[in-house]
C-alpha cells in the first residue's frame, strides 16, 4: 500500500488529451495511415554541423563529469554574445543568464522561487499548460489572463492591472504565443514592464520562438523594453530554433536576483546539462543566422500549403507571422473536443483541441506544421470530405 497522494498533485488537472490518445491508439491499430499535427516538435533533424560539434565533445572525458550547475562558462558566454546580436540586449554572462535542461524545465521550476501558498500567478488563457500546472504544484493559483482574438492574442494591459491587485508575483507572457502563433511588439512588452513596476510582480517571457518568424518584422526579446530587466526573465531554447527538442537544453536570462533565485532551487534539484550537449549549444548559438534559413523557408511555405487548402474548405485561417502552429476556428457551434475527435476517426488526421490550453481555447483547433507540405495537402484534403452541417 502506498501513502496517498498530496494535495497539490491532486489539484493539478485531469491529462486533457486522455480521450484524444487512446484514439490515436485505435485509428493505428487499426492501420489506419495518420496524419499527426499534433505535435509541437520539430519534423527536421538536428543540422549536421551540431552533431559534428556533439560528436566531438563526447569524446572528450572532461565532458564526461558532473556538469556546474551555473554551465559552462563558454556557452554562456555564447548565449550572452547571441542575445547582443540578435536583440542587441547586454547581459551579464555571470549573473544574468542560467542555462537549464530545456526552458519547460526552469519555466515549471521558476514559481518554486517566488510563491508561498495562495499566491497568484497571472497565466495568459490559452497557454503552454506547464505555466498554469507547476504554479499549482507549487502551491499557487493561476489566474487567467484571457488572449481574445479581437485583441491580436495580446494580453491587454487593463486585464493584467485588475487581476494584478493582490498578492501577484509572477506573470508568464508568451510571444511568438504558442498555441495562437501571435506575435507581441516592444511598445507591448513596455506596457507590461511598467505595470510589473508598479505592482511589484515578477514577469517571467517564455521566448522559444523568436527564432521562427515567417514574415513581418523579426519578434523583439522582451528583455529589450526598457526596464525590463528590473522586473522580468526571458527563457530561451534551442529546441524550436535548432530542431533540438530531445537535447534538452535551453536557458533563463535577464534580472539578476531572480536568475539566482532559480539557480538555488535547481541546484537543490538537478546537476546541470550535460557538458558535450552545451558544447553543441556552443557551436549553434555561434552560426551564422543563414544557417537555418531553409528551415524558415520551409515552414512558409507549409503554413501556406495548409492555410490554403483550409480557406477552400471554408475553414479561414490568419496566416501566423511566427511560430508553426495554425490556430484555428472550429465550424460554428462546436466543441474543439469534438472537432478534434471526429477529423480523428474519419480523416485520420491528429489536431490538438483548443481547451487543452485553458478554457479560451475552447472553439478552437491547433494544427502543427511539422509534417511535409504534402501531407499537410493531403490533411486538408481529408478535412475537406467531413460534412459539419
Ligand atoms: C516548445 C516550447 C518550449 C520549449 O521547451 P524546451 O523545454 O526548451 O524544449 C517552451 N515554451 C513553449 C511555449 C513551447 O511551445
Amino acid at each position: 500500500m502506498i501513502p496517498p497522494l498530496s494535495r497539490r498533485l491532486l489539484r493539478l488537472p485531469p491529462y486533457l488529451f486522455a480521450q484524444l490518445d487512446s484514439d490515436k491508439r485505435v485509428a493505428r491499430a487499426q492501420g489506419h495511415d495518420l496524419i499527426d499535427l499534433g505535435v509541437g516538435d520539430p519534423d527536421s533533424p538536428t543540422p549536421a554541423f551540431i552533431l559534428s560539434a556533439m560528436a566531438r565533445a563526447i569524446r572528450d572525458p572532461r565532458n564526461h563529469r558532473y556538469a556546474l550547475d551555473q554551465g559552462m562558462p563558454a556557452f554562456r558566454e555564447a548565449i550572452a554574445a547571441w542575445y547582443e546580436r540578435r536583440f542587441r540586449v547586454r547581459l551579464d554572462p555571470q549573473r544574468e543568464i542560467l542555462p537549464l535542461i530545456g526552458s519547460k524545465e526552469g519555466l515549471a521550476h521558476l514559481p518554486l522561487a517566488f510563491l508561498d501558498p495562495g499566491d497568484r500567478v497571472l497565466v495568459p488563457d490559452p497557454c503552454y499548460p506547464p505555466y498554469r500546472t507547476a504554479t499549482l504544484l507549487a502551491g499557487g493559483v493561476p489566474v487567467a489572463i484571457p488572449l481574445r482574438e479581437s485583441n491580436a492574442f495580446l494580453a491587454d494591459p487593463a486585464d493584467i492591472r485588475k487581476a494584478s491587485r493582490q498578492r501577484t508575483k509572477i506573470l508568464y507572457l508568451n510571444y511568438p504565443n504558442n498555441p495562437t502563433g501571435a506575435v507581441a511588439s516592444l511598445p507591448f512588452f513596455q506596457d507590461v514592464v511598467r505595470i510589473a513596476q508598479r505592482r511589484g510582480f515578477l514577469i517571467a517571457h517564455d521566448a522559444a520562438y523568436t527564432e521562427l518568424a515567417l514574415d513581418g518584422p523579426r519578434p523583439p526579446s522582451f528583455l529589450a523594453a526598457p526596464g525590463a530587466k528590473e522586473v522580468g526573465v526571458e527563457f530561451h531554447s534551442l529546441s524550436k530554433t535548432f530542431n533540438m527538442t530531445g537535447w534538452r537544453i535551453g536557458w533563463a536570462c535577464g534580472n539578476a536576483q531572480a536568475i539566482a533565485a532559480l539557480g538555488k532551487v535547481k541546484s537543490n534539484m538537478d546537476s546541470g546539462i550535460f557538458q558535450a550537449i552545451q558544447v553543441a549549444g556552443v557551436a549553434a548559438l555561434e552560426a551564422p543566422a543563414r544557417a537555418m534559413a531553409s528551415q524558415l523557408q520551409e515552414y512558409r511555405r507549409r503554413r501556406d500549403a495548409l492555410v490554403n487548402g483550409l480557406a477552400r474548405l471554408a475553414w479561414p485561417v490568419k496566416p501566423p507571422q511566427a511560430t508553426f502552429y495554425l490556430w484555428v476556428r472550429v465550424p460554428q457551434g462546436r466543441h474543439s473536443a469534438a472537432v478534434a475527435g471526429r477529423i480523428l476517426r474519419e480523416a485520420h488526421v491528429v489536431v490538438t483541441p483548443g481547451n487543452g490550453f485553458g478554457p479560451a481555447g475552447e472553439g478552437y483547433v491547433r494544427m502543427a506544421l511539422t509534417v511535409p507540405i504534402s501531407r499537410l495537402r493531403q490533411a486538408a484534403q481529408r478535412i475537406g470530405r467531413l460534412v459539419w452541417s
